[in-house]
């Protein structure tokens, strides 16, 4: 994790925020690559969740909204998680998570050496398991306490009671209460769903591990309607929908390069499922903090609806025109955070190689989430016509892609840069590309496009580069777009 930390500092992916300030260990600023990837993340889902498919509409709803909101949902009673203090050291920690981490503890077998003990374990010298705080090893840790993680604040001037509310803990709240609105106008059937993307804050105990527990953070949520009375094949259609999104989301990272190895499913037991759910799922990732939840998929059945009816007093039904009933629709929920899935992307993007005897790292991303397509790169940055042809062309393609320009090295080191922040591909202007006009040679109009994964070059006429990338960032592969060009001297 560390070296991650340290590539999306050092490349601009991501800082700290208020780093001057000494930063908050809870929040994180997306830097100008970051804010691409992140972008390109986001604008994947939705393309495919709901531009792609006809059951599928978007929303924006607001971060603040009606408190009454918060008690319909069960927020403000149950979205709680037990804390526990350190009496000596004061400091804070999850109660179902402190297992989870090391353990500083002082030996008696060792006349009272410190050791940190790897989480979960005893420690090899006297066996003894942790029983005191795990960060100072000294205090004894209070009896749990619930804490609402709920980020408390007044909507307007006057701080009173009656002004209280909330920045929403969750995007979803912002669909159930829209349901009818999106149902009435959009004329919309069952089964469909309704998707967002957007800000959700909660006050987390223990925050950490970089942008993986934030509290502040972005959610890309779908709520999924289905009729309960229906059935597909025998089956309650909940039911079949329920798989179906699974399949669909677990297939969506592997799409964008995520290897199979890295995800598993994991069944939420019967003791940990929320009490309106039927069937959750987590769908998990191998992150470098070990397997962890990267979206989690739940039948909420009619839970939700019911619950803003009955708070609101306003009907929130379906009207079955078959049946010729009012029904209160299932929903099944894939619940995903755009920050998480951005490390896991990330994650398994990161290799690093031996090439030619020299170390060089890569980020393999996948084209459509690579923050930026295409490197316009002089070889030789004292020649006039290099440089201007250089420019010309990054203007040409950035009308369609992220094309970027950079002279600040030479060319081999140009190109491991643009490794290091997954640039699918460069182009390199040269001396062949302009000729040389003192000498009366004219270019060949030529430039060299140089293949990320797999270091190949080839030469293309300059005429021909929107076509090439057309294919190369749309369907296309390298090996049958290069296979038309002769191969670059590298
Ligand atoms: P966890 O068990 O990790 O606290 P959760 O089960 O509370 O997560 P959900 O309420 O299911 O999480 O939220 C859906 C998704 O939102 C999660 O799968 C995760 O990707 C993201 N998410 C939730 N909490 C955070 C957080 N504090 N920081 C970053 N992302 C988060």
């Amino acid at each position: 994790m560390d070296v991650l930390v340290s590539l999306c500092k050092r490349r601009g992916f991501i800082f700290q925020s208020s780093e001057i300030y000494g930063g908050t260990g809870a929040a994180w600023d997306y830097g100008p690559l970051g804010v691409e990837l992140k972008n390109n993340i986001k604008r994947a889902w939705w393309r495919d969740n709901i531009h792609l498919r006809p059951d599928m509409v978007g929303l924006d709803a607001s971060i603040l909204m009606h408190p009454q909101v918060w008690k319909a949902s069960g927020h403000l009673d149950h979205f709680t998680d037990p804390m526990v203090d350190c009496k000596a050291c004061q400091h804070r920690f999850r109660a179902d998570k402190v297992e989870e981490q090391s353990w500083i503890h002082y030996c008696p077998a060792t006349k009272g050496n410190k050791f940190e003990v790897p989480a979960g374990e005893p420690c090899k010298h006297c066996n003894v398991r942790r029983s005191l705080c795990p960060d100072c090893g000294k205090g004894e840790l209070t009896t749990p306490r619930q804490f609402n993680l709920m980020f408390k604040t007044f909507m307007g001037p006057v701080e009173e009671d009656a002004a209280v509310t909330y920045l929403r803990p969750e995007t979803a709240q912002g669909i159930f209460v829209n349901f009818d609105n999106v149902l009435q106008s959009m004329r919309l059937k069952l089964p469909f769903g309704i998707a967002q993307i957007g800000k959700a804050f909660r006050n987390e105990i223990t925050p950490g591990n970089f942008i993986f527990r934030t509290r502040e953070f972005e959610q890309m949520e779908i709520e999924f309607f289905v009729n309960p009375l229906e059935t597909i094949d025998g089956r309650p259609a909940d039911e079949v929908w329920h798989e179906r999104w699974i399949e669909s989301r677990f297939a969506w990272y592997q799409r964008y390069g995520m290897r199979r190895e890295n995800l598993r499913i994991r069944e939420h037991e019967k003791d940990e499922l929320a009490h309106y759910a039927k069937r959750t799922v987590d769908i998990e990732y191998q992150f470098p903090i070990g397997w962890s939840e990267l979206e989690g998929v739940a039948n909420r059945t009619d839970f939700d609806l019911k619950q803003h009816a009955q708070f609101s007093g306003k009907s929130l039904t379906y009207f079955d025109e078959e049946r010729k009933q009012h029904v209160v629709p299932y929903v099944i929920e894939p619940s995903a955070g755009a920050d998480r899935s951005l490390l896991a992307f990330l994650a398994d993007a990161y290799r690093e190689e031996e090439v030619r005897g020299e170390r060089r790292v890569v980020l393999r991303f996948h084209p459509d989430l690579a923050p930026v397509k295409i490197a316009v790169l002089p070889l030789l940055k004292k020649r006039p016509e290099i440089v201007t042809t250089a420019h010309d062309l990054r203007a040409t393609l950035a009308r369609r892609w992220v094309t970027v320009y950079d002279d600040t090295a030479a060319i081999g080191r140009l190109y491991r840069r643009q490794d290091e922040v997954g640039t699918p591909y460069c182009v390199t202007v040269d001396v062949q590309t302009v000729g040389d006009s003192a000498k009366g040679e004219s270019g060949d109009r030529c430039v060299t496009i140089r293949e990320r994964d797999s270091m190949e070059q080839i030469r293309v006429p300059i005429a021909e580069l929107p076509g090439i990338f057309e294919r190369l960032l749309g369907d296309g592969a390298w090996a049958d777009v290069a296979r038309s060009y002769p191969p670059a001297r590298g």
